[in-house]
């Protein structure tokens, strides 16, 4: 059952050797043989969808020195405040932490460097299936809608505006290459109850102190809570940490019932996120962490900074 059925997400792109989210991150990403590619998507003021992981533009932009002034009282300068014409002036650049100002992942392309922009998701979604064509390929999205509740305080449906570019360019059935996400379980319920959409959609579960959307995700995680998102999704994406409970006395990982009990209620599990920098201890390498995740946790795909390590490891068997 390994094999063809495990897919691997360019988690922003193959955003580990390229700035996350720039079209150069997802061509690469293509050409890796990533079975999808992700996209985070949040709105400007003029509710244009933009493809940008946080609700800031402070941590990946220029746009302090663009817009100086323009922040919240919070000293952060968030998409929403800006139309996608001021976005357009902002360059793109590596991750960088605002405490320190440096590299979130210093090994990686250096802060700075050449010149990336924020994509539309019509431009991102246009890229790929323009790539699909020209390289004859069945590249997958792999959307996420953002802080939907806090899109809403601010006025605006993100969840319409996305499925309605999503339906225009050809994503609307289950049998579409796509996979939609979101964090917020009362939003992908409402995805599939009040928009009926038909999309196959993915409940993502976090931790409850990121504060990440008003889900219970430890309830979430529980047999009757993966029975209630059963009732709306194909798939969870649930962090690599969720996977496990401890581990045993020889320092080997304890498995959690996660896997198991999402396959009991066909569910597909594609867990999050897995980078070379980050391999918990007890793995060893990123190769031996794959070769765990798809041969002994048997997670249906990984969200991957690095997809063409994670093509590699499952061509051999594909
Ligand atoms: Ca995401």
């Amino acid at each position: 059952m390994a094999g063809k059925q495990q897919v691997v997400i360019a988690h922003r792109g193959a955003s580990g050797y390229l700035p996350e989210h720039t079209l150069a991150a997802k061509v690469l990403a293509h050409e890796m043989g990533a079975d999808f590619i992700e996209q985070d998507v949040v709105l400007t003021r003029d509710c244009e969808a933009i493809v940008l992981h946080d609700i800031y533009l402070d941590t990946v932009t220029n746009v302090v020195d663009v817009f100086p002034g323009r922040s919240r009282s919070d000293g952060r300068y968030y998409a929403i405040d800006f139309s996608l014409a001021e976005i357009r002036q902002l360059r793109v650049n590596e991750r960088v932490d605002l405490e320190t100002g440096q590299a979130v992942y210093p090994q990686r392309f250096p802060v700075g460097h050449s010149v990336f922009y924020i994509p539309t998701l019509a431009e991102e979604i246009e890229l790929i299936q323009g790539l699909n064509k020209s390289r004859n390929r069945n590249v997958g999205i792999y959307p996420e809608i953002k802080s939907p509740a806090w899109h809403r305080g601010e006025g605006k449906d993100i969840s319409q505006i996305v499925l309605d570019i999503l339906d225009r360019h050809g994503y609307r059935g289950s049998d579409d290459n796509i996979f939609l996400q979101c964090f917020d379980a009362d939003e992908s319920r409402r995805l599939r109850g009040e928009f009926k959409t038909r999309l196959k959609l993915v409940q993502l579960i976090g931790d409850n102190q990121w504060n990440e959307a008003p889900t219970d995700f430890d309830q979430l995680r529980t047999a009757q809570g993966l029975a209630g998102v059963a009732e709306y999704a194909q798939a969870i994406g649930p962090g690599l940490n969720h996977l496990f409970d401890g581990m045993d006395a020889t320092g080997k990982p304890i498995a959690s019932t996660l896997v198991k009990s999402a396959h009991e209620l066909g569910l597909k599990v594609h867990p999050y996120t897995m980078r070379v920098e980050e391999v918990p201890t007890f793995v060893g390498s990123f190769d031996h962490l794959l070769r765990y995740l798809f041969d002994e946790a048997q997670v249906d795909g990984i969200f991957t900074d690095f997809p063409d390590r994670a093509v590699s490891l499952l061509g051999e068997r594909r």
